[in-house]
């Protein structure tokens, strides 16, 4: 077990893949993915992998389907040099969208990342935010985050940067590195321990494929072409989406996650902002929305300047925000809107005409 472990094997698989080994089912982690084809990582090597038609046709969603990072079920076909996948294994954590609730749409992007390095780059890129709502992400997904400021050696205020981190997120482990120079790369391997799997999040040009690659040790872009052959024997050439670093650690980087969309959820929200959600407790209703009800303790604490209007004004952002997201997913919620909408226009209509036909305007 010794090779599934540092591929990021651990207890919690262990634990939820016991019906799975009774059934005579080997485990690998998905390290890429192109249109439903897979790549998996195995004890003994890496081969190229299929979903059966059970998995693709039952799968509600397509985010039942494996991405990469999940550890999948597998039946292997030694001959053929391929593995077919029966089942994706519980995710520990997941890197997407995933809102609470029940009819909520769910787009995954990868799966089972245990740090999610936040990059914002120490010029003008530095966003507090944008930090916030990567912070949510995190949470929400269960990844634990950490704030990685990056391009120190073109800052002048370095340690005033970290400072303002470190006090507006106190429980979040943050750094500064240099990309460029190798400052802090040693800083981000010793957390990026042995089996741990991270990923990178941060608007375009931050340096994200910069440490990668400090990280890694060489320039991954040249060196991760993997061919991937289908069944009719065709072959395709595509990157490797998880790659193991020589330190031990294990990064995921795919095109998905280059091209993520910012979004929020509420549960996300209340870790991020503990402090609102606890003044919360303490007002008259328990419903309360803090922004007009009576007895509000955000309210009050808005009031007396122990609680910030920046930060809370943030809050109130996100919050909307996540609302929104929530009614969109939610057919029902969605078509609930629509014919409130409907109505409203209705009666507007009739009123126009029954005021043409009466007053003559
Ligand atoms: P990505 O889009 O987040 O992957 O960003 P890249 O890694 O491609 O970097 C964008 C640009 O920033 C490149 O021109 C890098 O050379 C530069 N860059 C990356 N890290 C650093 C750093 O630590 N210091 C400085 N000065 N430039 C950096
Ligand atoms: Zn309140």
């Amino acid at each position: 077990m010794n090779l599934l472990k540092s591929l990021g094997w651990n207890s919690f698989f262990e634990e939820n893949s016991k019906s799975f080994k009774q059934n005579g089912f080997s485990f690998a982690r998905v390290i890429t993915e192109h249109k439903e084809r897979y790549i998996v990582a195995l004890e003994k090597g890496e081969l190229s992998a299929e979903v059966t038609g059970k998995l693709l046709y039952s799968s509600e969603s397509n985010s039942h389907l494996p991405k990469v990072g999940d550890w999948v079920a597998v039946i292997i076909y030694e001959d053929e040099m391929k593995a077919i996948i029966h089942d994706v294994l519980p995710r520990k954590s997941v890197f997407g969208r995933k809102a609470s609730g029940k009819k909520i749409l769910e787009q995954v992007i990868a799966a089972n990342i245990d740090l999610l390095f936040i990059v914002q780059s120490l010029d003008e890129n530095y966003n507090h935010r944008r930090l916030e709502r990567y912070l949510v992400m995190a949470y929400e997904g269960k990844m634990e985050p950490v704030v990685v400021l990056n391009k120190s050696d073109i800052c002048p205020e370095v340690d005033l940067k970290l400072d303002e981190v470190k006090k507006n997120f106190p429980d979040v482990k943050s750094f500064t590195v240099s990309a460029e120079k190798g400052n802090g790369i040693d800083e981000l391997k010793s957390i990026l321990t042995e089996g741990m799997t991270s990923a990178f999040v941060g608007s375009s040009g931050v340096g994200k494929s910069s440490i990668i690659n400090k990280l890694l040790g060489y320039e991954r872009q040249k060196v991760n072409e993997i061919r991937l052959t289908d069944s009719r024997g065709k072959h395709t050439t595509t990157t490797r989406e998880l790659i193991q670093l020589p330190s031990g650690g294990i990064v995921i980087d795919t095109p998905g996650m280059r091209e993520f969309q910012l979004w929020t959820a509420a549960s996300g929200i209340e870790s991020v902002f503990s402090e609102i959600e606890k003044l919360g407790i303490n007002c008259r209703f328990k419903d309360c929305t803090h922004i007009h009800e009576i007895n509000c303790s955000v309210l009050a604490a808005l009031e007396t300047g122990e609680l910030s209007k920046e930060r809370y004004n943030s809050y109130l952002k996100l919050r909307k925000e996540a609302e929104w997201i929530r009614i969109k997913a939610d057919p029902d919620e969605m078509r609930k809107r629509e014919d409130k909408w409907k109505k409203i226009h209705k009666q507007v209509n009739v009123m126009k005409k029954f005021n043409k036909r009466n007053f003559g305007k």
